[in-house]
C-alpha cells in the first residue's frame, strides 16, 4: 500500500521518533505548527477516524494514554491540544489515522 505513514511506521521512511511500541508510533511533524508538534499513529493502517469500528478502536484509547506520557516527557505542564482531522472538510491530508499533539504555546479557538 502506498501510504506514507505506513512507510514511516515500518521504517522505510525515516522520522524523528519520540515513542514506539508494537501498536503505535509517535514522531515529530515535519512542518511543526507549535513548539511541540508530534504525530501519533497506529501501526495498523486505518484510513481515518471515520474508519474506526468496535473491533479496531481500542487503539484510540491506547494512543490517548500514551499521549499524556509524551506530553509530560515534553514538559507540557500547562496543557496541550490533541487534534484529529477527518476527511476532506476536516482538513485531513494523509489518509492514515493520526492524532496531532500540539503544545508549548497557547492555542486559539475556534481552529480555522
Ligand atoms: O491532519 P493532516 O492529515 O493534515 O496532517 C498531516 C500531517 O503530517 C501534517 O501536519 C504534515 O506536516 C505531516 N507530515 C509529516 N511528514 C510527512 C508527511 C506529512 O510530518 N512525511
Amino acid at each position: 500500500m502506498d501510504c506514507i505513514f505506513c512507510k514511516i511506521a515500518n521504517g522505510e521512511i525515516p522520522s524523528t521518533k519520540v515513542y514506539e511500541d508494537d501498536k503505535m508510533l509517535a514522531f515529530r511533524d515535519l512542518d511543526p505548527q507549535a513548539p511541540v508538534h508530534i504525530l501519533m499513529i497506529p501501526k495498523e493502517h486505518i484510513a481515518s477516524a471515520d474508519d474506526l469500528t468496535e473491533e479496531n478502536a481500542q487503539i484510540v484509547a491506547h494512543i490517548f494514554t500514551v499521549a499524556k506520557k509524551i506530553a509530560a516527557a515534553e514538559g507540557l505542564t500547562n496543557g496541550y491540544r490533541i487534534v484529529n482531522n477527518c476527511g476532506e472538510d476536516g482538513g485531513q491530508t494523509v489518509k492514515h489515522l493520526h492524532f496531532h499533539l500540539l503544545g508549548g504555546r497557547s492555542m486559539a479557538w475556534p481552529p480555522g
